[in-house]
This record gives C-alpha cells, sequence and structure tokens, in this order.
C-alpha cells in the first residue's frame, strides 16, 4: 500500500521520523507520497523524500499563500524543471482554495490557478486541497482542464460534488475522517461509489482518526481506513487494498 498523502516532512515527526517510518513498513505500507507547501519548506521535503526515497509533489498549500505571487510562482516553475526528471516526483501539489483564509483569497486564486497552468504544462496530475471551496474549484478546473486530473486531498463532500470531480478525471482522497460516525455525508458517498474513485491517504500528522489515542496522524494508520472502507463496500479488505493501490499507481504513475 501507499499513502498518497503525508506531512513526514513536517517537525512533528522529527524526534522518531525513522520509527513512524518502520513502523509504516511493518504494516505493510511501502511508500508514501510528501506534497510541497511552500518554497521555505521544500528543502527539507526534498531531503526527507531523499532519504527514505519517497515519493513527493512540489507546490504552494493556500494556508502558506505568498505575499509576492509572481515570485513565488516563479521559484515553483524553477524547482519543477530541475525535478522534472526524477521518477520520484510525481504531481504538483499540494495546492487549492481554502475559505477559512479569507483574508487570502484574492492571492489563493492566482496562485492555484497558476500551478493548474503548471500542472497543465509539465502535464502531471494535481493534489488539491479545497475546504468550503467546491464550486470556485470546479470552476477553475472547467478552465483549465487537466488530462492526467489529481486528486481532491480530504474529501468529505456529497456524492453529487464527487461526481463532478470523477468526470474530471480525479479521484478523492479518503483519511481519517471515514473513521467519524459523524461525517455522515463521507460515508454515503464511499458507499454510493464503484472503489475505482478513491484513493487512501493519512494527511500525517493531521487528521487522526478519533478512535487512536495519539493525536499526532501517521501512515501506519492507512490500514484502518483499508477495513472501514471494505465494511462500507461490503468487499474484503485485501481486494480494497489491492484496488485503491492500482488506482494509486495509474494515478501518478508509480
Ligand atoms: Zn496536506
Amino acid at each position: 500500500m501507499i499513502d498518497t498523502h503525508a506531512h513526514i516532512d513536517f517537525a512533528e515527526f522529527d524526534a522518531d521520523r525513522s520509527d513512524v517510518v518502520l513502523r509504516m513498513h511493518s504494516v505493510g505500507i511501502d511508500n508514501l507520497i510528501i506534497p510541497g507547501v511552500s518554497p521555505k519548506h521544500w528543502q527539507k521535503q526534498l531531503a526527507v523524500a531523499e532519504q527514505y526515497q519517497f515519493y513527493y509533489a512540489l507546490g504552494i498549500h493556500p494556508w502558506f499563500c505568498p505575499e509576492d505571487v509572481d515570485a513565488s510562482i516563479f521559484a515553483l516553475t524553477s524547482q519543477v524543471s530541475a525535478l522534472l526528471e526524477c521518477p520520484r516526483f510525481v504531481a504538483i501539489g499540494e495546492c487549492g482554495l481554502d475559505k477559512l483564509y479569507a483574508s487570502t483569497w484574492p492571492r489563493q486564486l492566482a496562485v492555484f490557478e497558476a500551478q493548474l497552468k503548471l500542472a497543465q504544462s509539465v502535464n502531471l496530475p494535481i493534489i488539491i486541497h479545497s475546504v468550503k471551496a467546491h464550486p470556485e474549484i470546479l470552476a477553475c478546473l472547467k478552465k483549465h482542464p487537466l488530462p492526467r486530473g489529481g486528486v481532491i486531498h480530504a474529501f468529505s463532500g456529497s456524492t453529487e460534488i464527487a461526481l463532478e470531480y470523477l468526470k474530471r478525471g480525479f479521484k478523492l482522497g479518503i483519511g481519517g475522517l471515514i473513521m467519524n460516525p459523524n461525517a455522515k455525508k463521507l460515508l454515503k458517498t464511499v458507499c454510493d461509489l464503484p472503489l475505482d474513485s478513491f484513493i487512501l491517504e493519512t494527511d500525517s500528522p493531521a487528521m487522526a482518526p478519533i478512535n487512536v489515542i495519539e493525536k499526532r496522524n501517521q501512515p501506519a494508520n492507512l490500514v484502518l481506513f483499508i477495513d472501514k472502507i471494505a465494511t462500507l463496500q461490503k468487499k474484503t479488505s485485501v481486494l480494497v487494498s489491492e484496488h485503491l493501490m492500482s488506482n494509486s499507481v495509474q494515478l501518478f504513475d508509480l
């Protein structure tokens, strides 16, 4: 299995990163994708990816929306061109729109659209963070269709919204929220749609599932989500993990 979204480069893992990686391997997760979040994070992100031979994406997260949009997009474009031939560089992102960060909204839109254009020009899939912004994200995707699609990370929406993304070649990233019985919309979406629609992710260290004691999320928790999806879909865990692994391999060309 692969965790398609883990910020294992973040400081929360500095003290015990190798133990977390060992634990992840011990439950059958072979690799993960570290999403990029901002120019000042890339150096450490790339060093961690190199050390453990993890996959990675490069991008600018809406929480780290830059003051100078043009300069940061220039930095991203240069970094992307320098690494384009690296087989572990698999996507643009994490990028997107977050309405809870209203003060940077106009800049968020500019940075997101620039990253959509970049993904289009280098022909990579994209990792999208969408918080209270599905209409705006969908409008941007209509304007900048991506031949290789991408993933709507930490998807929690309805089946109707999910279908809008699926028809544009996107997968839905399913993570810790699926363990929460109050996430009714998401649970219904996972019951309704075929397994082709999903990939697995933890968003470590964020979004720890409610049924684990440690508040820091980690890649090994991914196995809990496989069992939960299997129960919801009335399928075996082996079938679910194989199907979702093959979705990830196809999407990111691993
Ligand atoms: Zn993330």
